[in-house]
């Protein structure tokens, strides 16, 4: 996709840092850089967000992730942790809209990343944790 920054990557029309690359998937450097080794993985054809994933773009993904993960573990050997994030829809902060994983790995020191949980007030109630649980189910 010609106005896509991420194809233009893939294409070599704009310059990256290469982390690792394979016939499905280009890993590379965000150029944010988070943490230290903060890492997109993209899958080579363009789609736009996870519900345009086909089952191998899952499945390439998922290797590529497993991949990069212990990479950056061996690389980093102070690494304390990894957060794998994925945006998907404005809504949710994607901001470039060719699918990509995030791998941010954390440090002992402080870096640029907060995530937070806050429950749902008021909790849901049993009986609708499993009104929710059973309009998924039934959507597959
Ligand atoms: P999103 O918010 O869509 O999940 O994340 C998009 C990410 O792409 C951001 O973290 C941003 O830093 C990164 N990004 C945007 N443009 C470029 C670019 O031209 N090169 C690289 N390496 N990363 C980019
Ligand atoms: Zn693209």
């Amino acid at each position: 996709m010609s106005n896509c920054i991420f194809c233009q990557i893939l294409s070599k029309e704009i310059p990256s840092y290469t982390v690792y690359e394979n016939e499905h998937v280009y890993a590379f450097l965000d150029i944010t850089q988070v943490s230290k080794g903060h890492t997109l993985i993209i899958p080579k054809p363009h789609v736009k967000d996870v519900f345009e994933w086909t089952p191998d773009i899952a499945s390439s993904m998922g290797e590529a992730i497993e991949k990069v993960s212990k990479a950056l573990k061996k690389a980093f050997p102070n690494m304390q942790g990894l957060n794998i994030i994925n945006n998907n829809g404005e809504r949710a902060y994607q901001s470039v809209f060719h699918s990509h994983i995030h791998l941010i790995p954390r440090f002992p020191e402080q870096d640029g990343l907060s995530i937070t949980f806050e429950p749902h007030s008021p909790m849901y109630t049993q009986e609708e944790m499993h009104a929710i649980a059973q309009t998924i189910t039934q959507a597959f």
